[in-house]
């Protein structure tokens, strides 16, 4: 029998981190696990209870007291928020555009890193995020860095959009990104950063099928 493995994957938006770590996952046999989804599962429940998002200790009390998990069905992963399906309203623009508030509370991420360490510790997984091969498993077996240029990111995101139904404004896609990408490089807590020893995958110009065999590639 194998080894148990776990594969870190982070990146920014558009970067295609979501779609290749569930390519990966589902051709290795291991569980996939999108952290960015628990943020946005938060984000979507203070927003509906009419929180004020720069209150950091109702953020805090929100987050300690809030279930999440991740069902993993043959469709995709349904997201349970309290015992609610939340997988399409987690995706809402508005839920998107305010993740940064409780992405940057010191004491969310902090129970976030619990749960998250929780489900990787049976090992098999492939968790991505933004943090995942910095702060929660910087021990990984496997840990990549998926990037690519700006414009990739930004077609990439609108196709993906587009296939959901959803409306998409002109130049208001790459704006939410340009400043999506911006708090995530430079909030103090967490930033995303390529970690040590990070494999790094630029896969402008590449496919998603591309790029998920370019990460298994390096998986023995
Ligand atoms: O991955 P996704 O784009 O769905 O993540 C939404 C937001 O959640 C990110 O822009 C980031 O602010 C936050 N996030 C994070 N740390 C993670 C995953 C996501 O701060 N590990």
């Amino acid at each position: 029998m194998r080894n148990k493995i776990t594969i870190a994957i982070d990146g920014p938006a558009g970067s295609g981190k979501s779609s290749v770590s569930k390519i990966v996952a589902k051709r290795l046999g291991l569980l996939y696990i999108d952290t960015g989804a628990m943020y946005r599962a938060l984000t979507l429940k203070a927003m509906k209870k009419g929180i004020n998002l720069e209150e950091e200790t109702a953020l805090v009390e929100l987050a300690n007291n809030t279930k999440i998990e991740l069902i993993h069905q043959k469709e995709g992963t349904v997201v349970l928020l309290d015992g609610q399906d939340v997988t399409d309203g987690i995706r809402e623009t508005n839920v998107t555009n305010n993740v940064f508030y409780l992405a940057r509370t010191e004491e969310v991420r902090e129970c976030m890193k619990k749960l998250q360490r929780k489900i990787a510790e049976k090992g098999d997984v492939v968790m991505e995020g933004r943090d995942i091969t910095t702060v929660i498993l910087p021990d990984a077996d496997y840990k990549f860095y998926l990037d690519a240029s700006f414009e990739e990111r930004v077609k990439r995101r609108r196709k993906e959009l587009e296939q959901n139904g959803k409306q998409v404004a002109g130049s208001g896609l790459s704006k939410d990104i340009k400043i999506r990408d911006e708090k995530d490089f430079t909030r103090k807590i967490a930033p995303l950063r390529k970690a040590k020893y990070a494999i790094v995958i630029d896969s402008t110009g590449m496919s998603l099928e591309e790029e998920a065999a370019t990460v298994i590639s390096y998986i023995k």
